[in-house]
Order: C-alpha cells, then sequence, then structure tokens
C-alpha cells in the first residue's frame, strides 16, 4: 500500500512506526499475490483465509458489477436476489468465459477471468507436482464433473477427427469409440450422450485382477475402421479389482493407427504411480486428452473437472475450450483458486505422501480382517487406490444385505459385487455388471484409499466391518437348534 495513505494515516490518526508496520504487511498481502501472478504456480506454503479472502476481494472490486458508479443496463449485469448467494460467490456473478470461448476474457468480470485463469496455472502445478511430466501449456479447469467432461471431449474430438477426414467420407460418419469397459454408469452415458456408439473392450481375468485387452482393441480398431472411430478411451482410476488400463501400450497403438485416445484419470492425480503411466503413454505414444475430478482429487466440492494433455500433442485441449457453448459458472474454477491457495506446494505432497501411506494401512488392516473371517484380500497390483476383499460367507446368500448392514453402520463408500447381475446401461446389456467383466468369479467388497482418508477412518471402518461379519453370519446362518 500506499505510501500517501501510510503518510495520511500517520499524520491525523495514529503513530507513524504502528502505521508502517501494518502497511508492510499490507505489502507482504500484496507481494504474495504479485509472486502468484509472476510464477503462476503454487504457492510453496498455503496460506490463511484472511490472506485469500483479501484477495478473492481484491479480484471481486475488478468486477463490473462492483464498480462503484457501476449502472448496468444489459441483460446480463450480473444482478443477484439474494445477499447470501452473493455472499457465498464473493460478489463475483458474472462467471468466466464468454460465448467464444471458455477461457476468454469475460469483458465484465476482470477479476473473475484471472481468478478462473490462475486457477488454471495453479491446477496445471498440482497435476506436475503429483507427478505428470512433460505437462501441456494448458490444464483447463470446466465447470463440468467428469462425466460430462468427458462427453464435451469427445464431442470436440468427433469435430476434429470429421473435419481433418480427407473427403469422400460421410460427414456424419466418425460415430464409435473403442472403451475399455469399467462398470460406472457415468462412463457409458458420457460416450452415449455425446451421441457416440460404443464398442466394449471387456478386461481379460489375470489371477483376482482385470487387466486391459490391447488385442481385442486392436482387433476393434481393425474391425470398426479408422474412418468411423472418434477415440478409444481408457481409464486409470477405477474399482478394483480392476487395474488401471495399460494406457502406456494403447497409446503406442493409437499412434501407430492413427486413432485418438482419451483417458479417463477421474481421481487418479493422486496417485504418483497413475500420474507416472499417464505422463509416460503421452510421452510413448498418442494421447489427446486427460480428464480429472477436481471434487475427488482436490477436495473440493463437486462440480468440476481439469482436463490436461501432453505437450506433443495440444490441439484437442485447445479445441474443447474453444467448443465450449457460452458462458460459465465460475464456482468450480473459484473453489479449485481457494483451495490451491490454501494448500499450497507443501499441504499438497503432504496430502499424497499420506494417501501412500494410507493406502497400506488400509491394505494391512482389511487383511486382517479377511484372515481372521476366513475371507481374503483380491490381489491386484496393478490398482494403486481401490481394494477389494473376498465376501465368500455372502455367496449365493445376500451380498447385497452385506452391503446395506454397512450402510446402516454409517459406512459408505464400499460396493458390494457379485456375479451374475445384468443391467442395461445407455443401451447397452452388461453381464456381471459391478465388476467390470461378464464372469467375475468371485463374490467381493470394494474399499478405497483415497486423499483425505484417514488412519481414524480405516480404523473405524476395520472395527464395524468385524461387527459386520458376526452380525451377517448369526443373521444368514439357519438358526441353531
Ligand atoms: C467418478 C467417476 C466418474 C463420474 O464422474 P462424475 O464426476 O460424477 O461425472 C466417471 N468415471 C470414473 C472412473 C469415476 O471414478
Amino acid at each position: 500500500m500506499d505510501d500517501d495513505l501510510v503518510a495520511a494515516f500517520s499524520a491525523n490518526l495514529l503513530s507513524k512506526s504502528y502505521v508502517n508496520q501494518g502497511a508492510q504487511s499490507l505489502r507482504a498481502h500484496d507481494k504474495v499475490f504479485a509472486r502468484l501472478l509472476a510464477n503462476r504456480r503454487m504457492l510453496g506454503r498455503g496460506l490463511n483465509d484472511v490472506a485469500i479472502e483479501f484477495l478473492v476481494h481484491k479480484l471481486s472490486v475488478m468486477d463490473s458489477n462492483n464498480f462503484i458508479d457501476n449502472v448496468g443496463v444489459g441483460e446480463r449485469e450480473g444482478r443477484v436476489f439474494s445477499d447470501m448467494v452473493r455472499r457465498r460467490c464473493y460478489s463475483m456473478t458474472h462467471g468466466i468465459g464468454r460465448s467464444g470461448d471458455i477461457t476468454a476474457e469475460q469483458p465484465k468480470a476482470c477479476g473473475s477471468s484471472a481468478a478462473h485463469a490462475l486457477a488454471q496455472c495453479m491446477a496445471r502445478d498440482a497435476l506436475r507436482l503429483a507427478g505428470m511430466r512433460d505437462l501441456g501449456k494448458r490444464a483447463l479447469v470446466l465447470p463440468l464433473a467428469t462425466g460430462m467432461t468427458l462427453t464435451l471431449v469427445l464431442s470436440s474430438l468427433r469435430l476434429m477427427v470429421r473435419n481433418s477426414a480427407d473427403g469422400g467420407v460421410d460427414a456424419a460418419a466418425p460415430n464409435v469409440v473403442i472403451w475399455c469397459r469399467l462398470d460406472q454408469k457415468t462412463c457409458v452415458k458420457a460416450a452415449t450422450c455425446a451421441g457416440l456408439e460404443i464398442v466394449v473392450i471387456e478386461p481379460v481375468l489375470n489371477g483376482d485382477q482385470l487387466d486391459t485387452n490391447v488385442h481385442a482393441i486392436e482387433r476393434a480398431i481393425e474391425d470398426v475402421g479408422v474412418d468411423r472411430l472418434v477415440a478409444v478411451v481408457t481409464s486409470t482410476s477405477c474399482f478394483a479389482p480392476r487395474a488401471c488400463d495399460d494406457v502406456e501400450t494403447v497409446a503406442k497403438l493409437c499412434e501407430k493407427k492413427n486413432v485418438a485416445h482419451v483417458i479417463n484419470n477421474a481421481y487418479g492425480v493422486q496417485s504418483r504411480v497413475l500420474c507416472e503411466r499417464v505422463s509416460k503413454a503421452w510421452t510413448v505414444g498418442r494421447v489427446d486428452a486427460v480428464v480429472q475430478s477436481t471434487d475427488k482429487n482436490f477436495m473440493v466440492p463437486v462440480g468440476g473437472a481439469v482436463v490436461c494433455c501432453g505437450k506433443r500433442n495440444e490441439a484437442l485441449v485447445e479445441a474443447v475450450a474453444r467448443n465450449y457453448p457460452g458462458r460459465a459458472s465460475a464456482s468450480a474454477s473459484m473453489d479449485m483458486f481457494i483451495t490451491l491457495l490454501s494448500m499450497g506446494e507443501e499441504h499438497w505432497l503432504r496430502l499424497l505422501d499420506e494417501r501412500e501411506k494410507l493406502y497400506d494401512y488400509m491394505h494391512a488392516e482389511l487383511s486382517k480382517v479377511a484372515e481372521e473371517e476366513g475371507e481374503r484380500m483380491l490381489r491386484t497390483p496393478g490398482n494403486p487406490i481401490s481394494m477389494a476383499m473376498t465376501l465368500s460367507c455372502a455367496r449365493g446368500i445376500s451380498p447385497t444385505m452385506f452391503g446395506s448392514m454397512l450402510f446402516s453402520r454409517c459406512v459408505s463408500g464400499t460396493r458390494v459385487v457379485a456375479p451374475g447381475e445384468v443391467k442395461t446401461v445407455g443401451g447397452i446389456e452388461f453381464h456381471g455388471f459391478g465388476a467390470s467383466h461378464s464372469a467375475y468369479p468371485e463374490t467381493y467388497f470394494t474399499a478405497a484409499a483415497a486423499i483425505g482418508t484417514t488412519r481414524a477412518d480405516v480404523d473405524r471402518f476395520a472395527s464395524v466391518l468385524r461387527k459386520t461379519f458376526k452380525d451377517f453370519k448369526k443373521k444368514s446362518q439357519p438358526a441353531a437348534a
């Protein structure tokens, strides 16, 4: 802050030495802001809430609806009826982007646009810190969750593939994605909602684990034909016993065959192993876009996703930014902006480390329970986040009852899977739905060592699990005479 203000203060109100000290603090806060603008990276250490609010308010007064003398006579003037809603968004009510491009500056909202741009810079840096190498220039933060973002990515890709087809091809021709089966309805709907047909590639069973069937992908590319293909879609983070897809080999295959490759990295940012595999994939082969959830990786409310790519192939990410129709809510990027400022590099790295240790801890604790109960952990070394324990005791009896017993004891997030479920999603019939395989032999449940989970969570989970096994066995066994 300004020397004249200091002078004015000390002349009339306060003693100079105190004012100087206060002014120093103001300058220190401004310096943090300047550093952020200059480095476009996460801060080394996170900021406290006062400092963040100071920064957010500074940005907020740069938006036209907050100009002191503003008179708005247009139809979009950032008018907000409820004061509570206004507070909820720090009076930044204009959103981001404009009709041309989600990353374009919103002319009425310089501050919101700056927050969005900085959120994207910090998000890109967070991906780098998590282990992604050779990132492209831009990590897009979109106000859509993972599934809708995949829809937007695939729609943009379809336009690109169609426009690049050199004549002769029917304009509507490319409309097929080859998708490595992952039993989460969103993944299917992400493609069907984009108007695409899905060729499902079932994983192969290797011991307990489900691995990518690369040969089947290659055959499918040949069968469908490159002219009709929009992309191959693989996934990294998924429920055990499915493993992370062999994204490196698929990337090489896609490069060789000249087919686009989209990676669903929904909650993979939190795993160094998965980040490493994603960056290896875009180094050795073709990757057009990688989509990750903001809530699952960065501990923010649901509502956003980050789209990134390697520096060898940035065309699709740019196209997605351009194709976004209209303005967008700033909520997702504000949540990221605030959260990443508050975390800083130090706390982000600590969370990533702690998660890795928590995986080992959860696996060890669940192994103990499994042994006591005559069950076992499924061997899934290719999945660094999710793990699965057999539920042989529930086989053929009532596996869903086990799940609801856990749920009624306030354990959420486990998922019980039994063979034989048939489900139609997006018009496609899946056998053995839930397992990502039509004939997975085990009944099991899954749990995830996800970012933010604590040892106390694991301890309580193990304890509830023991009780649940006991009650379940009592209930499901015929009463003793
Ligand atoms: C969570 C998740 C999705 C769906 O994400 P939304 O953010 O709810 O759209 C899709 N795929 C995978 C692998 C997921 O984990």
